[in-house]
This record gives C-alpha cells, sequence and structure tokens, in this order.
C-alpha cells in the first residue's frame, strides 16, 4: 500500500488550525471533488473520500490527539478484517454521509440517504428507550373531587442540548449500522432455522455512532428538567396512577423517552371523609334540634342543603343522601353523601339557661331516658349475678 498522504496536508491546513479552520478547507474540498459536480471522475472521487477521511480524524479532538501522536498508524489496520488498510475503509457512501452530516444535511439532503440506506424502518427493538417515572404527587380533596391542573417540573436525563439527543458530536452524524443496514435487528442461522436478534453492533439502535458527543460522552442524554402541566380529572383518588406518554427519562441516542406516571396522595379534610366514591360526613347538630327536631344545612360537594332532623334523634344515628357523593370518573353516576349525626351538648351555660336547665332537669323523669333506664337495669342485673356466684364459690371453698 501506497504511502498515506499527511491529513493536514490533504485538508492543506497548519498542524495547529482550529476547528472552524479545518471545517472550512474541508467544505471547500469537498464542495469542490464533490460526485454530483464530478460525475465519472474517478481521480475526483477519491480525493473526495481522501478529505472526507482527513476530516472525519481532525474534526475529532481524540482521533486528532492519536493522529499526531502516532500519525496514521494510530487507526490500526482495518475495522472487522474488511480488507481496507487503516481508517481509511472510507468508501463513498460513508464519504458522502459524513459531507451531509457536517454540513447539516439534515432536512431534505438526509432524507435521501435514510430511503437510500433503508433507515427508520418500523418495528425496530428499542433499547435504548428512556425509563418510564414514577412522580407521587400530593394533591387536596377538592383537586380530587372536581379536577384540577398541575405544573409539574423534576430532574431527569434528558436529550443532550449540544447534539440535540443523538450521541453524535455536532458537525457529525450518527450513520446508519451497516451491520443490520439500520433495522436494528439481525437475522443468524444456526444451519437448522434462522433467528431474528438484536444487532449486536448498534445494540438495536440502527445507528453508528463515530464522532460521540463529548458533552454527553455520545449517550445523547444529560441532567435537566423537564416541565409539564399535568391534567388530573374529577373523581381521582389515593393511588389513582396518570400516565403522561414521552415525559419520562429520554432515550439514549435518539431513542423515544419513557412515559411519566403520577401517582396521586389526596390530603384528609377536615369536613368531608371518602370512602371510595361515597363521602361521610360528621353533622354537628345542637341539643335541642337533635331533642325537638328541625332543620339542620349539610353541606354536599355543588352546596348547601337543609334536612329534616327528626325529634328525639340520638347521637351517632346515620342519614344519607343519595347521589350526593363523587362523581364516578368513569360515567358510573355518583356516590352518596352519608350523615352521622353529632349532637353537640352546650358548653358554656350560666346565668338565665343555666337556670332553665335546672328546672328542665328537676321536672324531667326516667321515662325521658330510655336509653339510661335499660343501661341501669343491665348493671343491676351484672351486680346481682355477681354476687350470686360469690356467694356459690365461697361456700365451695
Ligand atoms: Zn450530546
Ligand atoms: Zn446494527
Amino acid at each position: 500500500m501506497a504511502a498515506k498522504e499527511d491529513y493536514y496536508k490533504i485538508l492543506g491546513v497548519a498542524k495547529d488550525a482550529s476547528k472552524d479552520e479545518i471545517k472550512k478547507a474541508y467544505r471547500k474540498m469537498a464542495v469542490k471533488y464533490h460526485p454530483d459536480k464530478n460525475p465519472g471522475d474517478t481521480a475526483a472521487e477519491e480525493k473526495f473520500k481522501e478529505a472526507t477521511e482527513a476530516y472525519e480524524v481532525l474534526s475529532d479532538e481524540d482521533k486528532r490527539h492519536k493522529y499526531d501522536q502516532f500519525g496514521h498508524a494510530a487507526f490500526g489496520p482495518g475495522r472487522g478484517g474488511g480488507g481496507a488498510g487503516g481508517f481509511g475503509g472510507v468508501d463513498l457512501e460513508e464519504a458522502l454521509r459524513t459531507f451531509m452530516g457536517a454540513f447539516g444535511g439534515g432536512g431534505g439532503g438526509g432524507s435521501i440517504f435514510e430511503n437510500f440506506f433503508g433507515g427508520g424502518g418500523g418495528g425496530r427493538q428499542n433499547a435504548n428507550r428512556g425509563a418510564d417515572l414514577r412522580f407521587d404527587l400530593e394533591i387536596d380533596f377538592e383537586e380530587a373531587v372536581f379536577g384540577s391542573r398541575r405544573e409539574l417540573s423534576f430532574n431527569v436525563q434528558v436529550e443532550c442540548d449540544e447534539c440535540g439527543g443523538t450521541g453524535a458530536e455536532p458537525g457529525s452524524k450518527a450513520e446508519t449500522c451497516s451491520t443490520c443496514r439500520g433495522q436494528g435487528q439481525v437475522i443468524t442461522s444456526n444451519g437448522l432455522f434462522q433467528m431474528r436478534q438484536t444487532c449486536p453492533d448498534c445494540r438495536g439502535t440502527g445507528k453508528m455512532i463515530r464522532n460521540p458527543c463529548r458533552k454527553c460522552n455520545g449517550s445523547g442524554q444529560m441532567r435537566g428538567k423537564r416541565s409539564i402541566t399535568l391534567r388530573i380529572p374529577p373523581g381521582v383518588e389515593t393511588g389513582s396512577r396518570l400516565r403522561v406518554a414521552g415525559k419520562g427519562a429520554g432515550g439514549s441516542q435518539g431513542a423515544p423517552s419513557g412515559d411519566l406516571y403520577v401517582i396521586l396522595h389526596v390530603k384528609e379534610h377536615s369536613v368531608f371523609e371518602r370512602h371510595d366514591l361515597d363521602l361521610l360526613i360528621n353533622l354537628p347538630v345542637p341539643v335541642t334540634v337533635a331533642t325537638m327536631g328541625g332543620e339542620v344545612e349539610v353541606p354536599t360537594l355543588e352546596g348547601t342543603t337543609r334536612i329534616k332532623i327528626p325529634a328525639g334523634t340520638q347521637n351517632g344515628k346515620m342519614l344519607r343522601l343519595k347521589n350526593k357523593g363523587v362523581k364516578d370518573p368513569r360515567g358510573y353516576g355518583h356516590g352518596d353523601l352519608h350523615i352521622r349525626v353529632n349532637v353537640e351538648t352546650p358548653t358554656h351555660l350560666g346565668g338565665k339557661l343555666k337556670k332553665i336547665f335546672e328546672q328542665f332537669a328537676s321536672m324531667i323523669g326516667e321515662e325521658q331516658h330510655p336509653q339510661g333506664r335499660k343501661f341501669k337495669k343491665s348493671m343491676e342485673e351484672f351486680a346481682r349475678r355477681r354476687d350470686e356466684l360469690k356467694k356459690l364459690t365461697d361456700k365451695q371453698s
């Protein structure tokens, strides 16, 4: 093999040329010798390939450093026994792709090559898809019942802002994996049958990165912040899970992001106690109303309503308002509102009120307190049996 020309000489730049100078020099040569401009001209094609090879090395800080130290030997014999010596296994297709990558052929230009190399096929295994994330969110009772909107932001792996998530150094481009032709899968055979496997060279991404982005080391990811607006539908409760597609961790090397799962935790409310779609309230009722009967105001989700308290209502009595509970988020009607009567006795009686109560107490008889009477009877029976049994056991001993 003939001695290779020095990369700096090929591009016509000084040994200490800046990145920009190298890029400019390459652009000039690449445009001049581009195959489109020189159809059938093998000498021009050769120059184009040479310049591309030189650019690939000199535009990459790592490779350039190695090249400065060891010359062409830095890149050893050909990769994968392809036969083409040195780093210069560059074929025309690769050179063209580097050219497109280096000069922003991303738009219209890129698509030609995608078609050409059969990239972007469906059904590719997504080994690099971002992780699904869990976000625990505390909301208040009102948000759970009426629905809400919340702005969430959290730190997560996101697309690298230097390379846009591709993992390729800006100015270069992830290339279609030649092993699987971008399919992400290869078909192997053991002689009996064929198997589909994730491509071992690109690990299923269908892409190869020659110049890894220096900021993210080619992963395409960096630590960043995601901000999303979460819509909380009415009727959710503790344990409800909301999925936000594509808002999990960013995928590596341009693969899709994972999903975000928001797990809701509903704070307790001082009035409404939630039991699935039913609600329970402990309703304070004045002792006078409980005794004589009357109407009291009851809070509901939509406002207030008035309910009748029958005369002689006891503490702890349960009442129910049908369909005044929480609306089913799936549209199956409403739960009920349960009311537990909580008879409230006056705590600061004085003066005239106290006198009235004293008078009341002297007048009221046992027949007005059947529960107390029944209770007293049970107690007396208990005491009688105790004494009876005591006598019985005393005799035995
Ligand atoms: Zn990057
Ligand atoms: Zn591959």
